[in-house]
């Protein structure tokens, strides 16, 4: 159960932190990729505004071709209390395509490998002898996970197929909240590099020293330190 001032901070659509200070923003992490001068694509979620509906987990899956029980995204459902009232807090989740993945120096074939021109972190399935060192090797449980049919490992990778055409990913385009925002970091007149000048946006396990890609609005550090896995038990589950 969440505790009320982070059932609060929820509602109010802010970054209040368990001390009632404003964490520190990634913004020195992005900062540093910029001088790079290279393109980062990157999504900030915007957690005030995912209802939870998990759209963007029905489109990921029709478009990505994954089976109903595997997932490249998914939104964990977890509840906050405030006096006698419950309320649902969501957060969706997915590979972080990070800058400094720990799953690529792993990869005993070359098959999972960062992509130079726009940062995201790719698995080649022709190359994937499925030996999963790259699964264990990730912090971000269940975020690389076997697909099924093909036998290789599988990970969200900002829909490439879509994403190198010009079109948003799937998920993006389908949220019904508005919540996912995606771009490049590195071009400063971006929709997504005004919003994440304009928060505070924290990543998930810091700590990790991966440096994701993907950027949350209204996380609060608890939430932040926590190990969350793509499999944590939805609300119905529990
Ligand atoms: S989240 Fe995990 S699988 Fe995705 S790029 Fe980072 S280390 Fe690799
Ligand atoms: S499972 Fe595939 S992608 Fe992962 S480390 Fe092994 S060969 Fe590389
Ligand atoms: S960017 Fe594409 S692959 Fe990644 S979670 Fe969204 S829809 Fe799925």
């Amino acid at each position: 159960m969440l505790d009320r001032r982070r059932a609060l901070r929820f509602l109010a659509g802010g970054a209040i932190t368990t001390t009632g200070v404003m964490f520190m923003p990634a913004g020195s992490a992005i900062a540093s990729v910029r001088q790079q001068g290279k393109k980062r694509l990157a999504m900030v979620i915007d957690l005030s505004r995912c209802n939870g509906c998990k759209a963007c987990v029905v489109s990921c899956g029709m478009e990505n071709g994954t089976k109903p029980d595997e997932h490249r995204t998914q939104v964990i459902q977890t509840s906050a209390e405030i006096g006698d009232k419950q309320f649902a807090f969501n957060l969706p989740i997915m590979c972080n395509n990070c800058e400094d993945p720990s799953c690529v120096s792993v990869c005993p074939t070359g098959a999972t490998f960062k992509r130079e021109e726009d940062g995201i972190v790719v698995v080649d399935s022709t190359l994937c002898i499925g030996c999963n060192y790259c699964i264990q090797a990730c912090p971000y449980g269940g975020v690389r996970f076997t697909n099924s049919t093909t036998g290789t490992v599988d990970k969200c990778n900002f829909c490439i197929q879509r994403t190198s055409r010009g079109l948003l990913p799937a998920c993006v385009e389908t949220c019904t909240g508005g919540a996912r925002v995606f771009g490049d970091i590195n071009d400063v007149n971006s929709e997504i590099s005004k919003l994440l000048s304009q928060s505070n946006p924290m990543v998930l396990q810091a700590s990790k020293q991966t440096s994701p890609n993907v950027f949350y609005i209204g996380l609060t550090q608890e939430e932040s330190n926590t190990a969350f896995s793509i499999h944590y038990p939805q609300l119905w589950q529990r």
